[in-house]
């Protein structure tokens, strides 16, 4: 296969789908580190964003309310979510639809592929989810000659280009208009040769691509960002009105759904369409919301499949700690202000979810040791916390997952990291082993050689100095000033 500006080709994962990285964040981070255009796109993109959610958030009065409602209704869901399915499984079927439960990625491939071909169909329309680039569908697909088309802008530009998503909201944030321009010249069917960089005519270029499948295309597959339990209705928030066409004009609509998505009431979307829009694209309302509930004859699609997809969704409801991240809304707010993401952009974390929430979502729903350097990919600052419109504390999630990665990883060889903090934690213990540890500084300001710093340390300890200089030690430790200056 041909690939775009140099990126490989994606292939999918079995089992899990999208979920697992096959490279450790820190190896896959590297390159991006160093790619200056991406830093750029990505600063540009998620400062704007960002400047454009504080705007909308702070003139609501009750935010905090709110933020508080939304969790409050997230936790009471997840306590029952075994009834909330099992009500919102009655009233799909009782409206006319059709609803299959799928275990994992490969069941849930198997069940639309199934679905599609029993249409006869070879062509399928589909809507930005994170569902089904979770499940990797798009490649089960087209594993059967089955071609599916994004029609979400970037997702079509992720599309084009054989790319990976790199955002949850905006999956082409790490390309600008000039990279969207030249793949548009080279991969779009019928598209203006003297095409320009101009939104405006990206955009028109996209449409009339878009109308072609739009008309053409009899099924449709999409996810939706809740369902409410006690009416059996789906329901979709966007942009473009792509969804719109894709609900309305097929014969067929097949809807992919994570198990949390739904919710018990429709008077629950009161609160998370508040909270939704303004976190995510900085909007007060998003230009389309659709709601579908079952079949409706003469009106829309004539048959409407709901797949409740598990794929480690119920592991991680187990987890005491965990189980926040399934009230995850997928707003992206965490990723727009988190420091690492901005400098690395999504394909760094290797999963289909990144960011913040990806680095505690993807290890909880393969198991830690499957994305184990994910909880690593943080400072910690807390700036995804504050910004989180349903309260997931996600720095405490991460340290915990830390702690587990760890506990997991007992061998009987040692590692450094192991020995160094031993040796302080047997120091600390002791206040005269303590004092006589704070004398051995005279060493390292020997090492600092009157820099104030020092540049190189021998192994194992020069894998800290390889990335960062440690401060020299002081001339006087705390205890010698305090008993020189108090005693
Ligand atoms: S963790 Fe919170 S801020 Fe991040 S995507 Fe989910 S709902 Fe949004």
């Amino acid at each position: 296969m041909t690939t775009f500006l140099g990126l490989p080709p994606v292939t999918a994962p079995r089992g899990v789908g999208h979920l697992r990285g096959s490279v450790p964040f820190p190896r896959a981070a590297r390159g991006a580190v160093g790619d200056a255009q991406l830093r750029s796109n990505l600063a540009h993109a998620t400062t704007s964003i960002r400047a454009k959610r504080a705007a909308v958030v702070t003139e609501v009065a009750d935010w905090e309310q709110l933020r508080r409602a939304g969790a409050a209704i997230k936790a009471a869901t997840m306590a029952s979510l075994d009834e909330h399915l099992t009500a919102l499984e009655d009233a799909v079927t009782a409206r006319g639809g059709t609803v299959h439960w799928a275990r994992d990625a490969n069941e849930a491939n198997r069940i639309v592929t199934r679905l599609v071909q029993a249409t006869g169909e070879r062509d399928v329309v589909k809507v930005k989810s994170m569902a089904t680039q979770e499940i990797g569908l798009n490649e089960a697909l087209a594993e059967v000659g089955i071609r599916a088309h994004e029609t979400d802008l970037a997702e079509l530009i992720v599309q084009l280009a054989d790319d990976r998503p790199s955002h949850i909201l905006v999956p082409a944030i790490h390309r600008n208009r000039a990279e969207i321009r030249d793949l548009f010249r080279h991969r779009m069917p019928g598209v203006d040769p003297d095409l320009t960089d101009e939104p405006a005519a990206l955009a028109a270029a996209a449409r009339s691509y878009l109308r072609e499948r739009f008309l053409s295309t009899r099924v449709a597959i999409r996810g939706a960002n809740f369902a409410v339990a006690e009416t059996g209705t789906c329901l979709v928030v966007e942009s473009e009105g792509n969804g719109r066409m894709c609900l309305t004009l097929p014969d067929t609509l097949v809807c992919v759904m994570g198990i949390e998505k739904v919710l018990p009431r429709w008077s629950d979307l009161e609160v998370m369409l508040q909270l939704l829009p303004r976190s995510s694209t900085g909007e007060r309302m998003n230009p389309y919301t659709s709601a579908w509930t079952g079949v409706t004859p003469g009106d829309g699609p004539q048959a409407f499949h709901l797949v409740l997809l598990d794929n480690g969704r119920t592991a991680a409801l187990a987890d005491p700690v965990g189980r926040d991240a399934l009230h995850c809304i997928k707003c992206s707010a965490c990723l727009n202000v988190c420091p690492v993401y901005a400098r690395t952009g999504g394909h760094a974390y290797g999963s289909v979810y990144p960011g913040p929430i990806g680095a505690v979502l993807s290890p909880l729903l393969t198991g830690v040791q499957d994305n184990a350097s994910l909880p690593f990919a943080s400072t910690l600052c807390g700036a995804c916390y504050d910004v989180c419109p349903v309260l997931i504390d996600i720095p405490s999630i991460l340290v915990d997952l830390r702690r587990r990665h760890v506990d997991e990883t007992v061998t009987t060889v040692p590692s450094a990291e192991r020995v160094a903090l031993a040796t302080a934690a047997w120091a600390m213990r002791d206040a005269g082993r303590w004092r006589r540890a704070g004398r051995t500084g005279r060493v390292g300001r020997l090492l600092a050689r009157g820099r104030g710093r020092i540049r190189t340390l021998p192994p194992p300890l020069s894998g800290w100095t390889a990335s960062r200089d440690v401060p020299a030690p002081p001339t006087e430790t705390f205890r010698d000033w305090w008993a020189r200056t108090h005693e």
